[in-house]
């Protein structure tokens, strides 16, 4: 049997860690399992050049075992070059746990977890990520010291995602100054997909900048809230992508710039919270170029949440805290200016930067 009688499906199955198409690399990846309290867990380990691969931890219910790994792949990667770019000192990894928050996360799976990350030695550093509250952190503090995101009464620095919405809030911001000569976001119309802990911050902001916000969500209940508190409109429709709007925020789930929405879009801007936006790098990062549509990226204008958790690490307060967050917007500037002088894909001039900075510390360290 030889690699090209394979099709690719075969072939993906051949390889199934290191012939992933979104292993990158990776330094290392755990697999964690627990019969008792029912855990199934992926930890990846993407780069620890810059620092011990810091990350949350997201429980979700994968269809399958492969949209788990191949989703803690292209996250962990991501949390590389969003600490690479944000300047910390920190390396990229992240975590999964297979299976539905709502109904199946315990507090004994939680410390279990915990304890496979403390296994690590403090590689990797855990947080929250969707389907995870503090209150699930602290139970994580129980069994390791390899945790951020702890409650303010524990000494941590509490809920990231406020931070990470006004990380976004600068980012989209930027945008527009690059975009409409201005950053004064009143008057635009800005779609939030998903208003969960992040998205509904960012609706806070942008209503209060005079910004017309329209959200929409899975959860019906979340809306009825949102809209209510805020005066935003509700989408329900199916064809969220075809709707007129200034700025697209996409604050759900990853990959929604894909084959069937790049082309439709009808933002001039994209900028929101989640992780992985583009389903391709590559692919769908040339035809946001080529539409003209501003794409400031993920990993780096979400960053706020990870500055947020790195002050419990490196003992800095709120004030550094806020300050290097609104550096989020000199940063995303900088960017879509250099991706337009330079030709490539705001994405690609991001990516050139944070790999340059990993670059170099590695020779640092050689
Ligand atoms: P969350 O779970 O609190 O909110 C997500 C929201 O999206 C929920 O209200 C959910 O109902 C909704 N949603 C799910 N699928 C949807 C769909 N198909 N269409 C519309 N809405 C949908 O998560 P969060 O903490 O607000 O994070 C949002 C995103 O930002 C995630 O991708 C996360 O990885 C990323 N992110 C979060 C942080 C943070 O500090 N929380 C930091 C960096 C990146």
């Amino acid at each position: 049997m030889t690699a090209d009688i394979l099709t690719p499906q075969e072939l993906k199955k051949a390889a199934p860690v290191f012939g992933q198409l979104s292993f990158s690399d990776h330094e290392q990846i755990v697999f964690c399992n627990d019969k008792d309290t029912g855990l199934k867990a992926i930890i990846g380990i993407h780069n620890t050049v810059l620092g011990p691969a810091l990350g949350g931890t997201r429980m979700w219910n994968y269809v399958t075992e492969w949209d788990a790994l191949n989703d803690v792949l292209r996250l962990s990667r991501g949390m590389s070059f969003k600490s690479a770019i944000t300047g910390l000192n920190l390396g990229g990894g992240k975590a999964v746990i297979i299976g539905d928050a709502k109904t199946q996360k315990t507090p004994e799976l939680m410390k279990r977890f915990g304890e496979f990350v403390h296994s690590l030695g403090g590689k990797y550093i855990t947080a929250e990520d969707v389907g995870m509250e503090t209150a699930d952190m602290d139970l994580v503090r129980e069994v390791t010291p390899y945790v951020t995101g702890i409650s303010k009464s524990k000494g941590g620095a509490g809920n990231p995602s406020p931070v990470t919405a006004y990380g976004v809030f600068m980012g989209m911001k930027a945008a527009s100054k690059y975009t409409f000569g201005s950053e004064h976001l009143e008057g635009r119309t800005v779609l939030v997909q998903g208003i969960g802990h992040v998205g509904e911050v960012l609706v806070e902001y942008i209503t209060n900048e005079g910004g017309k916000v329209i959200i929409s969500d899975i959860n019906e209940a979340r809306l009825e809230e949102v809209s209510k508190k805020y005066g935003a409109e509700i989408y329900r429709g199916d064809d969220v992508y075809s709707i007129p709007m200034d700025i697209y925020a996409p604050c759900a789930l990853g990959a929604t710039i894909n084959d069937h929405t790049a082309h439709k879009l009808q933002a001039r801007i994209i900028a929101g919270a989640a992780n992985n936006q583009l389903a391709d790098e590559k692919i769908h990062g040339a035809i946001l170029q080529q539409r003209g549509i501003v794409y400031a990226p993920d990993f780096l204008i979400n960053a706020g949440g990870i500055i947020n958790v790195y002050a419990e690490l490196e003992n800095y307060g709120r004030e550094e805290i806020i300050c290097k967050t609104e550096n989020i917007y000199d940063t995303t500037l900088e960017i879509l200016e250099k991706a337009h002088t330079t030709s490539v894909t705001t994405h690609e001039a991001a990516l050139k930067i944070a790999l340059e900075r990993i670059e170099v510390r590695k020779n640092e360290n050689k």
